[in-house]
Order: C-alpha cells, then structure tokens, then sequence
C-alpha cells in the first residue's frame, strides 16, 4: 500500500517537473524572441543605457557622422569605447 502511494507521489512530482521545464522553456523563448525583435542591443550602449538613434547609429560601415568603425561601439554619452560584439553581449546578460 505504502509502495503504491509513493509511486503516485513520484508520478506526480514527475509531471509537476515537467509543466515546470515546459513553462520555463516557454518564458525563455519568449524572452529570447522579445530581445531579438525589439531589443537594440548593438545601438545600446552597456553601461550608461544610451541608445543611439538616426544619424548616431551603427551601420554596416560604422557611422560617418562620427567616424566611427562598424566593429566598435562608442557611446555619445558616456564616452565608453567597446568592441561592438561585446557591447551587445553585455546588453543581452543585462536582460536574464
Ligand atoms: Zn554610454
């Protein structure tokens, strides 16, 4: 009788696990796709929070309004200079 019972216990705690990964896994996904739609993490700058807009922005061939390169991120506002991959990288960890 006692066997019985704890079998469904486990049972049971298995299928909670379970709805728990499913739910997480979800939230992740949609976490992820929100960062990847709607998050501009090359034109954020890490630190300060600056995003950059129009002219300031990054191009594929850096931004000729500053001279800057497309490999670097340097913020207008607090004057921090990063390579641009970093940048974003940081900008994603900032989100989880
Ligand atoms: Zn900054």
């Amino acid at each position: 009788m006692q066997n019985v019972a704890s079998k469904g216990l486990q049972r049971s705690l298995f299928g909670c696990f379970r709805q728990v990964l499913a739910y997480k896994y979800q939230w992740y996904g949609k976490e992820l796709f929100l960062a990847d739609k709607f998050y501009p993490g090359t034109q954020r700058c890490s630190r300060c929070g600056f995003v950059k807009t129009g002219d300031d922005k990054i191009g594929l061939d850096g931004n000729m309004k500053h001279k800057t390169k497309h490999n670097e991120y340097v913020c207008y506002e607090c004057g921090v200079v990063m390579d641009r991959d970093e940048n974003a990288v940081m900008n994603l960890l900032a989100l989880i």
